[in-house]
């Protein structure tokens, strides 16, 4: 599912008419800045920025450059950045550019993902003076509606007036443009990468940065560089929640994530079925190895309910109860399989931000209930 049909959340964001500005991609100036970038050798290449190594978008006037850095390259990263953006600043018609480091290699020896070399690169929770609690959505195994309940989470909170932002860190199918309908790349406005907003939610996505097809080739280490800047050099101003859709898995990815993120708690969603079981419990084992909070369980893909009232359970039974008890944590929601909830992600409107009825209305907006618990608590 979200792994195996990834979207083309581009197009169908040009498709659709949405009160969200489309920022739209200057050809010209994006050729003229990926140019300006052959005066800009790094210490660890013979071929300058231009020729290798650097993803550049343009948005109106202003840049970004996503610049792979190895992980021994160190404090000439940094001045490789500067000189990048500086490069890039003096393009005619650019006003302001953003250059952001991703590492990509992994440490010699295997072992855990290195922590991205972002400016400093600071070890440790990245902190979020603004951000009263964070929240991560995880699951292990991808398809099981995590991208899909988290948004749906976020725009609930939203319509209960909450100051809420979203993050999609998921590396192997960023669907926040598709879920949110919306296109990068973002705004950046006094040196603050500043989030797209649906729904009152503000979101950003490595999605909205590169191409959704390329992050599937990004290794983790390389996208985290980019999502602890997401994180800690986003504009996400004063929020009640951050919603963070993690990335599958147990990975590097996932670990940095965990690092990074100061995680207030995390809600693990899975579906009845025991391989779907198995992988969130390996998740929510290691996250509560890293002292995360498991906040709660919500069972998606539940059941189908016919016409007749009739209940068919097509993943089988008692994976979200199962998963609850091994962490001493609350079935939050059992979530119906809905076509309404699909449709809602596919037509990049989350269910919650509507007032449509549909089957999984009522146990999702049970989910948001036990959400403002945790944030009230
Ligand atoms: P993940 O983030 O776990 O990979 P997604 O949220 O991308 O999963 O969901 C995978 C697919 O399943 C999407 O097409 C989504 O619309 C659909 N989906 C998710 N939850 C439900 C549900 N309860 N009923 C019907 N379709 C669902």
């Amino acid at each position: 599912m979200g792994r195996s049909t990834p979207r083309n959340a581009t197009s169908r964001a040009r498709a659709l008419p949405h009160p969200v500005k489309a920022l739209s991609m200057n050809t010209w100036l994006t050729d003229a800045a990926k140019a300006a970038l052959k005066d800009v050798t790094p210490p660890w290449s013979d071929r300058p920025l231009s020729a290798s190594g650097a993803e550049v978008s343009v948005a109106g006037d202003k840049a970004t450059v996503v610049i792979e850095t190895p992980r021994e390259a160190g404090s000439a990263a940094e001045d490789v950045r500067l000189a990048a953006e500086a490069a890039v600043r003096a393009v005619s018609g650019i006003a302001e550019a953003r250059a952001i480091l991703t590492a990509h290699q992994r440490p010699a020896g295997g072992g855990h993902a290195p922590l991205p070399t972002g400016r400093g690169a600071p070890k440790g929770p990245i902190a979020l003076p603004g951000v009263k609690r964070v929240v991560a959505i995880a699951s292990g195994k991808g398809g099981v509606g995590k991208s899909t309940v988290a948004a749906n989470l976020a725009a609930g909170l939203a319509r209960r007036g909450r100051r809420v932002g979203f993050l999609d860190a998921d590396i192997y199918g960023p669907s926040a443009p598709t879920l949110f309908n919306l296109e990068g790349p973002p705004d950046i406005h006094e040196e603050k990468i500043q989030p797209l907003e649906a729904f009152g939610v503000k979101v950003l996505s490595i999605g909205f940065m590169i191409e959704p097809e390329k992050a599937l080739v990004w290794r983790g280490p390389m996208v985290m560089g980019a999502v602890s800047q997401l994180l800690g050099d986003a504009d996400w101003g004063e929020l009640d929640a951050l919603i963070i859709d993690t990335p599958p898995g147990t990975g590097d990815a996932h670990l940095t994530l965990a690092q990074r993120a100061p995680l207030s708690g995390v809600l693990l969603v899975t579906t009845p079925q025991d391989l779907a079981y198995a992988d969130a419990r390996r998740s929510g084992k290691m996250l509560r190895r890293l002292s995360v909070p498991i906040l709660g369980v919500v069972e998606n893909m539940a059941f189908l309910q016919g016409a007749d009232g009739s209940l068919v359970r097509p993943f089988g039974e008692g994976g979200g109860a199962r998963l609850a008890a091994e962490f001493e944590a609350p079935l939050i929601a059992s979530l119906p399989l809905d076509p309404a909830l699909q449709k809602s992600g596919d037509d990049g409107a989350p269910l919650l931000a509507g007032d449509e009825d549909a089957p999984s209305r009522d146990a999702l907006e049970r989910a948001v209930d036990a959400l403002e618990v945790f944030l009230e608590g």
